[in-house]
């Protein structure tokens, strides 16, 4: 099968959180078994395009409403993401230094999606799947099916992977002319509740739709940021499947960023050393249990509700554990965190910002990852954690419920609570001080979770599944 991925991230070229990790795995291991999968994704200024070569695959000219532009599509030349990668250059709009986060991002990814439906629509053939990720790819089902232009490519089966629904981009009906002319009937398939909603218009266009967890599909019924009843309506069409992880380059033995490398048999000598440049770099003590927080530091993730839960833990428990936080979002979360610098006694650091390799040294010199998400619909960091040998200590939410086993159950091995509060955070912090007390416990819990096996495989063999029923 041939299958084209459309997507704003893809890792390494762009990445803001998982939809990048996933885009940038899940092709390669469908690649790798036995497909031909694409990725096409907006060309952004980053290091990576200027690291690599790059040929001139196309040139189109199209519209957006009444702008009409040029656009190109530039390939990867020597394949070294084991994927065929495309990149969309619109000059002005796609080529900036951040992916998203612009007044005109409505304008950005709406003329990106309509230069890959063009550029497809230019081929001699057809892909047999068209698989689009999140709410910057969700207008390409409605764009194939109800645009006069691209109507001949409405046998194209779609497919939605939805990895947030929180952002859904909407925009006023004013841009509706941004799209090249539309059946008029079709006006609902686009609207959600007064706004052209892409994220919805996927949710209804798409021939499947799928989640990246179920317990996430089953959440978002009840809770979807507005959109619980389309979900409702749509749930025969909609289907969970759990994101994997990518065990090249998430592998302790091998990393490129880490030093210290590890495998099941090293493990406690290997975390313990890179416990240890961690500990000398941010000024901590390596005797007490090093607890880590990684991720955008925002609502969904719990974040604000971090400086709290580790004054409390600090004053209720003691100070007998170590925090160090990596992030950056909401401003006030991050000068908070920031502030309690001044408190520290050898066991709080931050570092704001975001640093690929401080987060992989992270999954693997600390005890302990921190996950209080409001919202996870799949969450990477704990199966990352849990290949680096680290226990997740998460709220009982989305893919956190689906891939983590309290360690007070039956085979489990990670540290569950059910609310994100402080008294819940910092209930699982107490837990886990006791946990690390237990020298042999931890060893074998170490164990457990490392030989777990998250890899693409199960997935991959979903999705193709799910294309083949199309
Ligand atoms: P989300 O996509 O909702 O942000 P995921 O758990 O699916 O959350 O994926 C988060 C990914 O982003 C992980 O690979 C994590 O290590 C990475 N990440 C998040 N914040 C940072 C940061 N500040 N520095 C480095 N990596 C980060």
């Amino acid at each position: 099968m041939e299958i084209i991925h459309v997507s704003a991230e893809c890792y390494p070229v762009a990445k803001a959180g998982g939809l990048g990790d996933v885009v940038g795995a899940l092709p390669k291991y469908q690649n790798q078994s036995g497909h031909i999968a694409k990725v096409v994704m907006p060309m952004y200024r980053t290091k990576f395009l200027l690291a690599n070569e790059w040929d001139v695959v196309h040139k189109g000219y199209t519209n957006l409403g009444n702008w009409w532009f040029t656009y190109t599509i530039i390939k990867e030349r020597n394949n070294v993401l084991d994927f065929d990668l495309y990149l969309v250059d619109i000059n002005g709009l796609l080529d900036r230094d951040k992916i998203y986060g612009y007044d005109d991002d409505a304008d950005r990814f709406t003329a990106f999606q309509i230069s890959v439906v063009d550029w497809i629509s230019a081929w001699s053939h057809r892909p047999d799947v068209i698989h689009v990720h999140d709410y910057h790819a969700g207008l390409i089902p409605f764009i194939i099916k109800y645009c006069y232009r691209y109507q001949h490519l409405q046998n194209i089966p779609t497919v939605l992977t939805i990895h947030n629904a929180q952002y859904q981009g909407w925009m006023g009906w004013d841009k509706s002319h941004f799209l090249p002319a539309w059946d008029p009937w079709k006006r609902g398939m686009l609207d959600w509740k007064g706004s052209i909603n892409p994220l919805a218009s996927g949710i209804k266009c798409a021939w499947k739709v799928t989640t990246v967890s179920w317990s996430y599909l089953d959440e978002l019924r009840v809770s979807a940021n507005g959109l619980e009843s389309l979900f409702e309506y749509e749930k025969g069409k909609c289907v969970g499947i759990l994101n994997g992880i990518d065990s090249v380059v998430w592998d302790p033995a091998t990393d490129k960023y880490i030093e210290n490398h590890f495998d099941t048999e090293s493990a406690d000598k290997g975390k313990l050393k890179n416990k240890k440049l961690l500990c000398e770099t941010f000024g901590l003590d390596i005797t007490k249990p090093l607890i880590v927080f990684i991720g955008r530091l925002v609502g969904e993730k719990g974040a604000d509700l971090l400086p709290q839960a580790i004054r409390d833990s600090f004053y209720y428990i003691g100070r007998t554990m170590n925090f160090l936080v990596l992030g950056s979002g909401f401003p006030e979360v991050e000068s908070e965190l920031e502030s309690m610098k001044f408190l520290n006694q050898n066991d709080y650091n931050v570092y704001i910002g975001y640093n690929e390799g401080l987060s992989h040294l992270m999954y693997a010199g600390a005890d302990f990852i921190l996950m209080p998400s409001r919202v996870e619909p799949c969450g990477l960091n704990q199966m990352y954690a849990m290949r680096y040998g680290t226990v997740p200590m998460v709220r009982n939410t989305g893919g956190l419920r689906d891939t983590v086993i309290d360690y007070g159950d039956p085979d489990g091995y990670g540290i569950r609570f059910n609310y994100a509060a402080v008294g819940d955070i910092s209930q699982a912090i107490w837990r886990a001080v006791e946990m690390y007390k237990d020298e042999e416990k931890l060893k074998e819990i170490r164990q457990h979770m490392m030989r777990l096996d998250f890899s693409w495989e199960t997935s991959v063999k979903q999705y193709i599944d799910l294309y083949k029923s199309l």
